[in-house]
């Protein structure tokens, strides 16, 4: 367990300089730069809130995009605002995120001040984990929080350099995610069933490794199914296929087949497509074993769909990471659509990490009805492989 901003006392916060590091890397309009989903600046209120009250000097650090160099573009001035509108306060937003002026701006700070620092991407040092970079965001501060799950898996000056100079803890955002899916790989309420979707087997082998430990039962839709569908051997037209992964995916296969006390489903039937980018192309359902040789399977049909439903109601638990079908098109993403509906409607413990299928979720009206949608879409990804995220393991632990 790591130790979290409520397990430091008052005296270790009150008119305290507390680095944060948080996640306001916000979806923007190409053209205006306007912020169009304010979500992660939202998510990041409850350690902020929390820290104003305790009487903390709040320095916020993120980054924003994929600068190289100062970008206008990329600068953090209209989070700053907006961040100041929903607090209701006053952000002090800096232009620079270390430096004499950035020094001289928190010596001024008072008590329940916030102050957000530039794009912290704007020095190369940043992403290179510089040690000497990370002495300098460091100096800024006398307490290191970490509140950014979805950069938790990246070791940055900012996410894991800085905790090398001052101790750090988390805040309640990745307090929450580690408790909840943390429980889920240690401790699920049972039937534990995992379903993992997505294009490419390459990005999701070891997700599949690791949960099938742990599971009794384990859905593989989407994309990366035909690939292991072709290892054994099976028609799968023109679906997508990880040529370079057949060997792979055939080793793995027996490896699950072999689990006596995991239950696999795949798809039995499938929408398919001649062309998938030609809207007029026909469209049919088939039985997963007779895909058309001219054809793509593009969506788990309505068999697979009643299967995944009667695992997901019977459930404990439920983890869902990756689309069961190409769901940016409507005609393609009923599979995907009920899967969300079918979490919502569940009593299990529900938890969805990857961003489409958090997407899906949002778009079926149903995110509100999930335990948990992670914030990480990568980070919640190498999570529930079994992997230590660097920006978490590097801060303190609960004694
Ligand atoms: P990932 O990032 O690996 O989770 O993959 C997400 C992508 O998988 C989405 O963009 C989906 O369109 C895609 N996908 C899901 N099912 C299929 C499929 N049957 N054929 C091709 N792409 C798919």
């Amino acid at each position: 367990m790591k130790k979290s901003i409520s397990d430091l006392s008052t005296e270790q916060l009150k008119g305290k300089r507390v680095l944060v590091r948080v996640d306001f890397n916000v979806p923007r309009d190409k053209k205006t730069g306007e912020i169009t989903d304010d979500r992660r600046i939202k998510e990041a209120l409850p350690t902020i809130k929390y820290l104003i009250d305790k009487g903390s000097k709040v320095i916020l650090v993120s980054h924003l995009g994929r600068p190289s160099g100062v970008t206008e573009e990329l600068r953090l001035t209209k989070i700053g605002e907006r961040l100041g509108e929903l607090l209701g306060k006053k952000v002090l937003k800096l232009d620079d995120c270390i430096g004499e002026e950035v020094e001289n701006a928190i010596s001024k700070m008072n008590s329940g001040d916030v102050t957000l620092l530039e794009n912290v991407r704007f020095y190369q040092e940043e992403e290179a984990n510089d040690e000497n970079f990370a002495k300098k965001l460091a100096a800024l501060a006398d307490v290191y929080v970490n509140d950014a799950f979805g950069t938790a898996h990246r070791a940055h000056a900012s996410t894991e350099g800085v905790a090398r100079v001052i101790p750090g803890v988390c805040g309640f955002l990745i307090q929450k995610e580690l408790e909840i899916m943390g429980k889920a790989l240690s401790d699920p309420k049972k039937p534990f069933v995992a379903i993992i979707g997505g294009a490419k087997v390459s990005s999701k082998i070891s997700v599949i490794k690791n949960l099938a430990q742990k599971v009794d039962v384990l859905v593989i839709g989407g994309g990366m199914i035909y690939t292991f569908l072709k290892s054994q051997g099976y028609e799968i037209g023109k679906s997508l296929v990880e040529a370079k992964f057949l060997d792979q995916a055939k080793l793995i296969w027996a490896e699950l087949k072999a689990m006596p006390n995991l239950k696999l489903i795949v798809p039995v039937d499938d929408v398919v497509t001649s062309d998938i980018s030609n809207p007029d192309a026909p469209v049919k359902t088939v039985p997963s074993s007779q895909i058309p040789a001219d054809m793509m399977g593009v969506d788990i049909g309505p068999e697979t769909i009643k299967l995944i439903k009667d695992a997901v109601k019977d459930a404990g638990t439920v983890v869902w990471n990756g689309p069961l079908g190409v769901f940016e098109n409507p005609k393609f993403s009923k599979g995907t659509m009920e899967i969300a509906k079918a979490l919502a409607a569940s009593k299990a413990v529900t938890i969805i990490g990857g961003g489409d299928s958090a997407a899906a979720a949002e778009k079926s009206g149903v995110a509100d009805k999930i335990t948990h949608i992670s914030t990480g879409g990568g980070a919640s990804l190498e999570f529930l492989e079994g992997k230590s995220l660097p920006g978490i393991a590097i801060l303190q632990d609960k004694k």
